[in-house]
């Protein structure tokens, strides 16, 4: 057995790290949910039945209207399992679901590493769902995630790696850290929660000046693609902001951003084209489409900016 390295409580070496940040989508890119969609299907002798669609056969087809539809009811109704429920703690029940099968042994999602490794690294990231959850609530998932998915010695490199940045961009010396539990609560109080179809999200949205004039003139089916983008943004600011505070925009900065659902990938691809990489032209921007699930990593879709770092 090879004797275990030794982890220092401040890892100063986070000072000579790039600039690098992600964004998840959850379903089926994190982790593969149990979370049902209730819809109704239409059979070889055309009668609609109810049929429930895990989120990776909706991926597919949410584009199908011959052969798939909302319930009566409508969509809210086909997404009820995905917003907090009064009875049920949906979202943390099916998280730990999901963290369990993969103790169990089933393959992970494809960004399940990629979102471990950046717990682990301590880098900002935000999750941009389309589920109508609350921050806090998937706030606590990604806890969850942390306590089932890291090893004890990669919780302990995490908060080595947290106070790392600590020190370097807060300028919190020896002797001033909190407890980890602190410690923790400040790293994912600075990372971003975005469940789009979540009430207080949807506010926000239509309180900003410029979402609110494309809202007004988007279609029904664009609608959730421009909170994605309208998540992106917010994002997209926050890290920008951070760094301005930080006084370290002049290095090297670069935003990933993964998603399983093509329609998605296409449509955030374009955005950052059109729009984010003109307003962030030292940003590097890169989307991963993960909807091959044999692929680890999923495939690099768009890559956008001048910056070409090692590793991205
Ligand atoms: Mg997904």
């Amino acid at each position: 057995m090879s004797p275990r390295r030794t982890i220092p409580y401040v890892n100063e070496e986070v000072a000579n790290r790039d600039f690098k940040y992600y964004i998840f989508d959850w379903d089926d890119n994190i982790l593969h949910m149990p979370t049902k969609i209730r819809m109704e299907h239409r059979g070889e002798d055309g009668v609609w039945r109810p049929v429930d669609v895990s989120t990776s056969t909706f991926a597919l087809v949410r584009a199908d209207e011959e052969h798939y539809r909302a319930p009566p009811g409508g969509w809210a109704e086909a997404f009820r399992n995905f917003e907090d429920g009064p009875d049920r703690d949906n979202f943390i029940e099916d998280t730990i679901d999901a963290l369990e099968r993969i103790d169990h042994g089933e393959k992970p999602s494809p960004s399940f590493n990629t979102f471990k490794k950046t717990l682990v690294e301590g880098r900002i990231f935000a999750i941009v769902t389309a589920r109508g959850h609350a921050p806090e609530t998937i706030e606590r998932a990604v806890r969850l995630f942390i306590k089932y998915a890291l090893s004890e010695e990669e919780r302990e490199t995490m908060m080595s790696n947290l106070r790392g940045y600590r020190q370097w961009l807060d300028g919190v010396g020896e002797g001033e850290f909190g407890t980890d539990a602190e410690e923790l609560d400040y790293y994912l109080g600075m990372c971003r929660y975005s469940a789009v179809t979540y009430s207080g999200f949807k506010k926000r949205m239509a309180d900003d000046p410029i979402y609110k004039e494309k809202l007004a003139t988007a279609t029904t089916a664009a609608r959730p693609e421009l909170a994605k983008e309208f998540a992106i943004r917010d994002f997209v600011e926050h890290v920008f902001h951070m760094l301005q505070r930080t006084g370290e925009l002049g290095r090297s900065v670069a935003i990933g951003f993964s998603d399983d659902d093509k329609g998605n990938v296409k449509s955030v691809s374009n955005y950052i084209k059109a729009e984010l990489s003109k307003r962030f032209e030292g940003i590097k921007f890169v989307v991963y489409d993960t909807s091959d699930r044999t692929l680890s990593k999923g495939r690099k879709v768009c890559v956008s900016g001048q910056l070409n770092l090692p590793g991205f």
